[in-house]
């Protein structure tokens, strides 16, 4: 069932990690067929060099195995609360990518401040509250994907504009228009993870301007988008 699908889904976790985005098993793709309901997502703690697309397991959206033998990966409730919420997400990915996860565990939105950000991220990527204590001894992983839609939600952004989320104490979720495309997007969130850190160590923060931020955004995303070949 939905071969091609788990395919890609296959190669999405095995770009985490040769992109350096996932050591371990520390990190999990997804993607959705919405047509049909149905979500192919990694199966839990199998090595990357040994997973194959077989090993992908298909769920409907409650989490219900519809095929597969091996266990979805534990983080599978936290893709389902996105997907539901977040009609433009059809791929999902979660790593702890480092220099993301450091914005993560500071606590702190990562900030616009340059054209490599906004070509991808319309503004901020927010990073979420604290969970409750409440929320981490009940349906934790749940609980992670409300506090994402709550953080969208409360703030008023778009998750098609700002594509990815920093949970606060843990790490990024990032989503995109498919498994691969989620992919790019965390590798981008990485890389202007990085370079804000850096810019940091220079000088103070340092936002850019609103002009440049929605120039950047808009020519590559916006309804008369002009980058990139025909
Ligand atoms: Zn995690």
């Amino acid at each position: 069932m939905l071969e091609s699908l788990r395919k890609e889904v296959l190669q999405a976790n095995l770009e985490l990690s040769d992109r350096g985005l996932a050591l371990f098993t520390w990190g999990n793709a997804s993607a959705i067929d919405r047509a049909r309901g149905l979500i192919v997502i990694k199966p839990s703690g199998v090595p990357y060099e040994r997973m194959t697309a077989g090993d992908m397991v298909i769920v409907d959206l409650d989490g219900k195995v519809v095929e597969g033998t091996l266990k979805p990966s534990s983080d599978l409730p936290t893709h389902l609360v996105l997907y539901k919420a977040f009609s433009s997400a059809m791929g999902i990915v979660h790593t702890h990518s480092t220099y993301a996860t450091a914005w993560a565990q500071a606590g702190q939105d990562l900030p616009a401040e340059g054209t490599t950000h906004a070509d991808h991220f319309y503004g901020s990527v927010p990073c979420t509250r604290l969970l409750t204590d409440e929320e981490i001894l009940g349906d934790y992983e749940l609980e992670t994907g409300k506090v994402i839609v709550e953080t969208f939600k409360s703030r008023a952004i778009d998750p098609s504009s700002v594509p990815a989320a920093l949970v606060h104490s843990h790490g990024p979720f990032v989503w995109g228009t498919s498994a691969l495309e989620a992919v790019h997007n965390a590798a981008v969130l990485e890389e202007v993870a990085k370079i804000a850190i850096l810019s940091r160590m220079i000088a103070p923060p340092s936002p850019m301007q609103a002009s440049l931020l929605a120039r950047h955004f808009e020519r590559k995303h916006g309804k008369n988008a002009y980058y990139g070949q025909k």
